[in-house]
């Protein structure tokens, strides 16, 4: 198993916001996370980030347990796609990958295939701030077809983007699953997820149904 949460609890100012949260997910698969607004699926995705602690319960990822100071090896092995974009506004498109590129050591030339394959090669040298969300969700999906991660965590993917760019979504999950890798697709709306992943979990309340 790639991920396994067991009992995962996660509790932020007193308040609960997950309990007994326990998922499997196998090298190869990808799952769908969907339930209603304010459920938990983005707690989820940040405590399989690294970026939250959860608060009981254990956390696998990538064979390290991240209770521990395991977290700190897997990080790089983990790409995250988020509500908002995790890019440098001033920097342009271009700017962002190849920044990327240079701290990970991918190839350079990667950049400029990537970002054609997302569709960005004649917009590659504006500012993201100056771009659309939709611009910056494929900047994105370009980083992580670039960065090739074992673990896949997309939040709300389909927010912003038409079809064709949802269509990039099916193919950087399919990417990752088909190298070995596993993905986790948080989404309110099922449908829209349903085509993307092999299996489709329910959370509710803070639960896993
Ligand atoms: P979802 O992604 O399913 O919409 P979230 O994981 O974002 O749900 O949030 C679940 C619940 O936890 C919501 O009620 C939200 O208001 C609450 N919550 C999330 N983050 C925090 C925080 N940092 N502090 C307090 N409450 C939070
Ligand atoms: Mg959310």
């Amino acid at each position: 198993m790639l991920i396994e949460l067991r009992g995962v609890a996660a509790r932020i100012g007193g308040t609960v916001i997950l309990r007994e949260v326990d998922l499997d997910v196998a090298a190869g698969e990808a799952v769908a996370l969907y339930g209603p607004n304010g459920a938990g699926k983005t707690t989820v995705l940040r405590i399989l980030a690294t970026l939250l602690p959860s608060s009981a319960g254990t956390v696998h990822v990538l064979g390290c347990d991240l209770t521990g100071d395991g977290r700190f090896d897997v990080r790089g092995r983990i790409g995250l796609i988020g509500h908002t974009p995790a890019l440098y506004p001033e920097l342009s498109i271009r700017a962002n990958l190849q920044y990327v590129a240079d701290v990970t050591g991918v190839e350079p030339s990667q950049v400029d295939k990537v970002l054609e394959t997302v569709g960005l090669a004649g917009a590659a040298d504006r500012p993201v701030e100056a771009a659309s969300h939709g611009m910056a969700r494929r900047c994105e999906i370009a980083r992580e077809l670039m960065l090739q991660p074992d673990l896949l965590l997309l939040d709300e993917p389909h927010s912003a983007l038409d079809e064709s760019a949802v269509a990039l979504v099916a193919h950087l999950v399919e990417s990752v699953t088909a190298a070995g890798g596993c993905a986790v697709v948080a989404s309110h709306d099922r449908i829209q997820v349903d085509r993307l992943t092999d299996r489709q979990v329910l959370l509710e309340s803070g639960v896993i149904s």
